[in-house]
């Protein structure tokens, strides 16, 4: 069924769905009007204010492409405001799609090592964050995140901000990065530094590397989700854990593909993780720069999977039982997108 603004039944469904989001990033999550409205108070940067240059340059190409675009706009956040900007902006095209709740994975370090001072940062990030729930109905927690390829001094600094300066929105570790040439197990002393403080550990493995990669972020790490584990499936003996200890995957279809972690759409594991009984949740990792957002993530979920909107409203709900919002909240989202399934079964 056709719906007059265009939209198939199923895909206007997903549109109006309530939804959370656990693997998304800060600033690869910035759209081209969020980066214009950065760019145009930055004068002299390489990214084009105009919008029709902008959108021919957000235009995935491949993945030196993405480095290129993401960098340049780590480069427009020069200031506390700038932070802010971005973080308000972001949480501004959340709410257009319905997206209530968010873990935003944030790399404070990038930020903090270009200059700007880190309590600055994170007055900036809360009070981005408390505006989106108050103006936009958006509730925002951070993950920070350890940029693998930067080191263990990155890694250092990271906890340290995430331990003696965390910020009331925290609730996750991270680990981000490449993984290739980038062994998981070095970071096991801040991740226990983390986990001490109280936060749960959510590491990127098994996307660009094999299940060993997830092994480690279990056993070294003490991952309580997975950053995409796209790769899990080539171990059964993985999957079954993952299975057994109901192990959360953040899976990025569209980023899987733009990275060429799968080839072809049609050949993405996600049908063998859910087929395997695993608790999948569907996320866009860094959207704008993919072409995506998380509603089309949605769109391509359900066509892999075959899923009418009963399905679909299931596999947000395995979004919202993976977050770490406490049992109240869970509940009260949880009962937003039955109510909303109901309401669209009886037209
Ligand atoms: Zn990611």
């Amino acid at each position: 069924m056709v719906q007059p603004d265009g939209k198939s039944g199923i895909e206007a469904f997903i549109a109006g769905m309530p939804k959370a989001e656990l693997h998304v990033h800060h600033v690869g999550s910035a759209s081209p009007r969020v980066v214009a409205e950065l760019a145009a108070r930055h004068r002299g940067s390489k990214v084009p204010t105009d919008p029709a240059a902008l959108a021919e340059y957000f235009t995935f190409t491949d993945f030196a492409h993405f480095i290129e675009v993401y960098l340049s706009v780590v480069d427009l956040i020069r200031d506390a405001e700038d932070v802010r900007a971005l973080t308000y902006g972001v949480a501004e095209d959340m709410a257009r799609q319905q997206i209530r709740y968010a873990e935003l994975t944030v790399t404070p370090y990038s930020s903090v090592r270009r200059g700007i001072p880190d309590v600055a940062f994170m007055e900036a990030i809360e009070d981005a964050r408390r505006s989106a729930e108050k103006d936009l109905g958006v509730v925002l927690r951070w993950c920070f995140d350890i940029p693998g390829e930067a080191g263990l001094a990155s890694a250092e600094e990271t906890t340290r901000l995430a331990v003696d300066l965390a910020p009331e929105g925290l609730v996750s570790f991270g680990l981000g990065g490449p993984e290739i040439g980038v062994p998981r197990p070095q970071f096991k002393p801040y991740f226990d530094r983390a986990r001490a403080a109280g936060l749960h550990s959510v590491p990127h493995a098994g996307e660009s590397t094999g299940p060993e990669t997830v092994w480690d972020a279990l056993r070294l790490l003490g991952a309580e989700r997975i950053g995409h584990g796209t790769q899990s499936v080539k171990d059964p003996a993985l999957v079954d854990w993952l299975g057994e200890h109901r192990i959360p995957l953040e899976v990025c279809p569209t980023s899987n593909l733009a990275t060429r972690v799968v080839e072809r759409m049609e050949e993405h594991p996600i049908r063998q993780m859910v087929d395997a009984g695993l608790l999948v949740t569907v996320n866009s990792d860094d959207p704008p720069m993919f072409g995506t957002d998380l509603n089309t993530e949605y769109g391509v979920a359900a066509q892999l999977l075959g899923l009418d909107e009963a399905g679909v409203a299931a596999l947000a709900k395995n979004a919202v039982e993976a977050s770490f919002l406490d049992t109240a909240g869970k509940k009260r989202l949880a009962g937003e997108i039955d109510t909303y399934l109901e309401g669209w079964d009886r037209g």
